[in-house]
């Protein structure tokens, strides 16, 4: 049976203390991702809305779908770290605090993610495109650098975050418009996993990290 996971921290950083929500769910019949796959229909919107489509190795269109990347792998983590923006109110420019709260949350989850990785010999697909270099090698027409540290975001793989958030995990992904800051930011990883990972090694990895970060 999938396990679920709910836990919240409050976490003093340098120049303020957050609140973070963290969920999870550990996924035993990952042919459930299937439903959320919308190839065609994430292409289009990376295509036209997006300034990296075609210059980053780990984006569209040179990414690949997620059952390519699941090969070998029969089970799943998608965890899930949202902060509320309460936090970032005395920041003047609220794209400035977005920013702030969304790099925190990506050098958090991405953490957790390796670890997971390493203790499982899993395979994770992070928040994001690719930052390991600046600019991604594909710029300038040449091979990736580190493919061996690369690593897709879950739409690139063709995924349909939202809905997984919202029907996975019970929470909406929320996003900063017309200069407003949304109630929370979030940040998502989901984890190709073939240990019987338990639900209480991921939260004791998840405390970890965030404590000593
Ligand atoms: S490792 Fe470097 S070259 Fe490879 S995808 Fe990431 S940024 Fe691009």
């Amino acid at each position: 049976m999938d396990q679920k996971i709910f836990t919240q921290y409050k976490k003093a950083l340098k120049n303020r203390t957050i609140d973070i929500t963290c969920r999870g769910i550990l996924i035993k019949d990952v042919s459930i991702l299937n439903k959320y796959y919308e190839k065609e229909s994430i292409k289009r919107a990376c295509e036209e809305g997006c300034p990296n489509y075609g210059k980053k190795w780990s984006c569209p269109p040179f990414s690949k779908p997620y059952y390519e990347l699941m090969d070998g792998y029969n089970e799943a983590a998608l965890i899930s770290f949202s902060v509320n923006m309460n936090s970032y109110v005395e920041i003047k420019n609220k794209y400035t605090a977005m920013k702030a709260a969304n790099v925190t949350l990506k050098n958090l989850i991405e953490k957790v993610a390796r670890k997971v990785e390493m203790e499982t010999n899993g395979y994770a697909l992070l928040s994001g495109s690719c930052r390991y270099c600046r600019p991604c090698a594909c710029k300038t027409n040449q091979k990736c650098k580190h493919p061996d540290k690369m690593r897709y975001s879950i739409e690139a793989t063709y995924l349909n975050v939202q809905a997984l958030c919202e029907e996975l995990l019970g929470f909406e992904l929320l996003w900063y418009e017309k200069k407003i800051l949304p109630k929370y930011t979030s940040t998502v990883s989901l984890i190709f996993l073939n240990e019987n990972f338990v639900k209480e090694a991921m939260m004791e990895i998840i405390k970890d990290v965030i404590e000593t970060y």
